[in-house]
């Protein structure tokens, strides 16, 4: 199966343990009785299998519920995307993070618009050229679109393969990842499977997806008596009350913490806010006034009129801490009441609650001071 130490079964003993014939026909009839109703499934067009697979990156799907029919009702369709502006398609993001998701799907919908007139291409190879469309998506796009026969294999799906299979070595691998392409391509359903769905190949992949979500879960314990699969799950009869402890990952990279400052610089009823710097972390979302460093009462005072805010109360407030994928930010607030006759001179956006809370995307890394408005 593969060049790698730590890849330790072989194609014959998963093929012999693990049915081929058959797999598919136990999973499609499975989700036709159990598959979770969720609104994207409803009309399975490009646009919306393309925008949810998008928002259930890194996200879970209770959160994305709202903001995919918030985003499909403002912005239903390719065109409308590409033509939005990018405060609108950015507050439509609002609270879903990683905003660098939203950027590229723009930019793919722009290129969909000039390239193809508008029409999303129907397969895999032609989607991963796309802005933000990795292999997982583009076989997740291309199979629940377009019935291609594609396995989209993420970290469910590596899971799931991990116990099937007892496969103990390390599941963050490209020969993990290439072994587990491999088992689910040779388990997709022909297209003359029809009589069982209107679309095999996009169900076959639905129905893993549902199987990790809601059977073969992460941590906690797996409902293996629920399974359509146990039968044939080496994981599940070799190790019966273990299996959770497949599949194999290494420990989690130490993250960088970083320190800052944030000021929350009040005039009557408005307060300071300011773009962040269109490349980056967070780039073009706006944000408080912020310094490096946790600065102590007299260092805050100075940099504010370093930054043209003269003070006449100034109150240590909260802190907050926010973690990031690769970094963390602890936070130290400060609440300043600003001179209002300088108001004219403060370098920032000032906004009532109102509209910070409409008009301007503010991360949640912030969202400790956002309570505070
Ligand atoms: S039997 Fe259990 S471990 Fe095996 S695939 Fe099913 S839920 Fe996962």
């Amino acid at each position: 199966m593969s060049g790698g130490n730590d890849v330790i079964i072989s194609d014959s003993i998963v093929n012999d343990f693990v049915i081929k014939e058959g797999f598919s026909d136990i999973l499609l009839e499975w989700y036709k009785k159990s598959r979770r109703i969720l609104p994207w499934r409803e009309d399975p067009s490009p646009y919306h299998v393309w925008l949810s697979e998008i928002m259930l990156q890194q996200t879970r799907v209770e959160a994305v519920r709202d903001h995919y029919l918030r985003f499909v009702g403002r912005l239903p369709d390719i065109r409308s995307l590409a033509e939005a502006p990018e405060d609108v398609y950015l507050k439509l993001w609002e609270g879903l993070g990683y905003y660098s998701r939203a950027r590229n799907l723009h930019r793919a919908a722009r290129i969909i618009t000039e390239e193809y007139g508008g029409e999303m291409p129907g397969t895999s190879s032609a989607l991963i050229k796309l802005p933000g469309i990795g292999p997982y998506t583009a076989a997740a796009i291309a199979s629940i679109a377009f019935g291609e026969a594609s396995p989209a294999v993420d970290g469910n799906l590596l899971r799931i393969f991990a116990r099937l299979t007892r496969f103990e070595g390390n599941i963050r691998t490209p020969d993990a990842l290439r072994a587990a392409t491999s088992f689910y391509r040779e388990r997709m359903p022909e297209a003359a499977a029809a009589e069982s769905s209107e679309n095999p190949c996009g169900d076959f992949n639905q129905a893993l997806m549902d199987l990790g979500a809601v059977v073969c879960l992460p941590n906690a314990k797996p409902d293996c008596e629920g399974c359509p699969l146990a039968k044939h799950c080496r994981a599940h009869r070799e190790m019966s009350g273990m299996e959770s402890s497949l599949p194999v990952r290494p420990g989690p990279k130490e993250r960088k913490t970083e320190y800052l400052t944030v000021f929350l610089i009040r005039c009557g009823e408005r307060t300071a806010v300011v773009k962040r710097p269109a490349g980056g972390l967070l780039a073009g979302l706006y944000e408080f006034p912020n310094a490096k460093g946790e600065l102590d009462d007299e260092s805050a005072v100075k940099w504010l009129r370093d930054h043209f805010v003269e003070p006449i109360r100034i109150l240590r407030t909260i802190d907050a801490e926010h973690v990031f994928t690769h970094k963390i930010w602890k936070m130290r607030g400060y609440e300043v009441i600003a001179d209002p006759f300088t108001e004219k001179d403060i370098p920032y956006l000032m906004a009532d609650r109102e509209e910070i809370l409409t008009r301007y995307s503010i991360p949640s890394a912030f969202g400790a001071y956002l309570d505070m408005l």
